[in-house]
């Protein structure tokens, strides 16, 4: 086992190796000071990598369901037991807050193992009869897979495509984001605990630019799952497409929420002050536009303003701390580079808008004040571009059309709420929403069996539930004659 926590190296055919080469410095956001290195690797530890995964690819394929149900299991199993320390790792690695971690991020990844786990063996296939034939499918693994993952929800999203990718007989090849490695770091040490057999999941340490290049330009590569931003996935479709890999794309956001007049107000109210803000309003999913009905705007906008400049911003260690730090100082630097682009587009500034400079432990570290927006046309760029941070722009509306017309006029179409006791208008609305996902009175609420994507530049594909098992798989019909 590896307890050094200040050389993240990469975990492949079970095993821990620090190549020699250039490294990348992996930073504590809370005191703004690096704790660690990651190797930045090249096309030769991936392909080492890919070759493990291939040697062991034959034996997990061909494993019955039940058995590497177990392994999953196991897993599952091996992550809860660490579960205080996997959310410290996160916490230290983010800047989240650590009861956030510990309540959010680490279980769903146990989460995640258990769930594709028990699907698995309920995992059935197509048969259909005709006169004298009978057509069956089989769904076939597919291989080598890679899955890429982004820095805001690192074990959870990561583990969101291992899970079914090795559930459905694929053996992996999986790259953290360089800015967060830790806790899939400790997932290498996790899979040894659980004892999965050496090959089946592999860990690759490094940038995109290079280790992730190479991941998904290689041709025994046969799947690419991946979740970041809209610019880098549609550079991996760039490298896949001619290729003709499966690839599943979960990409950016700039998600609207429509309140209505007739809405539960203090749950509205109090369900998108989480939706703005939770994680420094870095999920995808988070509501960086709120639009108001007309006739509630002003004591909303009164209401929301005096909750969000409440929230308490601090050390992610502090229990009362809501907010932790932002990911990185060039990230901070694009959340605040936002809010004077806003002013320039004639947007006022309600509250927040600069970074907060803290004391003591964390007097280095990257903190941003809740930050609530008004006065902009639903056109300009603070309204339209993706910023990731605790900003969010309130719009008064007159009408559910204009309402549609402004929740739906971004290039993106992740997810939208709608806020409303009118059963009618829900019905109404929902399904002329460009987005993959709608939520009706609440939020981020996750049903791990619904299909979970983004439609417009937001997303490329369904994950979730059979959505995530069909994608690892191949289906093959067999046409038999009886
Ligand atoms: P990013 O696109 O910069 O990086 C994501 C991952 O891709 C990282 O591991 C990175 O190293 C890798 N990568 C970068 N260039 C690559 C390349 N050329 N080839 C292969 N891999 C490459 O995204 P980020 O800044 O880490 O994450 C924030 C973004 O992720 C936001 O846009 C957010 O909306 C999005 N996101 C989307 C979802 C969703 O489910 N739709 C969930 C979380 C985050």
């Amino acid at each position: 086992m590896v307890s050094d926590l200040s050389e993240l190296g990469n975990f492949i055919d079970g095993a821990f190796h620090f190549p020699a080469g250039p490294t990348i410095d992996v930073w504590e956001p809370a005191v703004g000071e690096v704790y660690a290195q990651i190797p930045d690797s090249d096309a030769a530890v991936v392909n080492s990598a890919i070759v493990a995964a291939q040697t062991a690819f034959p034996a997990w394929a061909a494993l019955e369901a039940e058995q590497r149900a177990a392994y999953l299991f196991q897993l599952a199993d091996a992550l809860e037991a660490r579960l205080p320390e996997l959310a410290q790792a996160e916490s230290k690695d983010t800047g989240k807050p650590l009861w956030l971690a510990q309540s959010v991020d680490i279980p769903r990844a146990v989460r995640n193992f258990r769930f594709f786990a028990s699907a698995l063996p309920h995992f059935a296939s197509e048969s259909h009869s005709s006169q004298g034939f009978l057509n069956y499918t089989l769904r076939q693994p597919l291989g080598v897979v890679a899955c890429i993952s982004p820095w805001n929800l690192p074990l959870y999203l990561l583990t969101w495509k291992i899970a079914p990718a090795l559930a459905a007989g694929n053996t992996v090849v999986a790259k953290p984001s360089e800015i967060t490695p830790l806790t899939a770091y400790l997932l290498g040490e996790i899979a040894i605990q659980a004892g999965l057999p050496a090959g089946v999941l592999n860990l690759v340490m490094g940038s995109g630019a290079k280790t992730g290049s190479a991941l998904t330009a290689d041709s025994r590569i046969k799947a690419v799952s991946f979740t970041g931003s809209t610019r880098t996935g549609a550079e991996i479709a760039r490298v896949v497409a001619p290729k003709f890999k499966k690839l599943s794309l979960e990409m950016g956001g700039k998600n609207a929420a429509i309140v209505f007049a007739d809405c539960d107000y203090e749950k509205t109210l109090e369900t998108l002050l989480r939706a703005a803000f939770s994680n420094q309003g870095q999920i995808c999913l988070c509501m960086s536009r709120v639009l108001v009905e007309a006739s509630i705007y002003d004591r909303f906008k009164a209401d929301f303003v005096a909750r969000a400049q409440a929230i308490q911003v601090g050390d992610p260690l502090l229990p009362d701390s809501r907010l932790g730090a932002l990911v990185s100082l060039p990230h901070l630097e694009k959340v605040r580079s936002y809010v004077d682009l806003a002013i320039q587009e004639g947007g006022s500034v309600l509250c927040g808008g600069t970074p907060l400079q803290m004391q003591g432990r964390i007097e280095k570290g990257w903190y941003f004040a809740p930050t609530v927006l008004e006065g902009l046309s639903a056109n300009c760029r603070t309204n339209q571009e993706e910023i990731f941070g605790p900003v969010v722009s309130l719009m008064p509306f007159e009408s559910e059309s204009e309402a549609v017309d402004v929740a739906n006029g971004t290039e993106y179409g992740l997810a939208a709420t709608l806020w409303t006791n009118d059963h009618a208008r829900v019905m109404r609305l929902s399904p002329v929403l460009q987005a993959g996902v709608v939520w009706v009175n609440c939020w981020m609420e996750r049903d791990l069996r619904t299909p979970f994507g983004g439609v417009k530049m937001s997303g490329l594909g369904r994950e979730g539930g059979w959505d995530s098992l069909c994608f690892f798989t191949e289906p093959k019909n067999i046409c038999f004659a009886q």
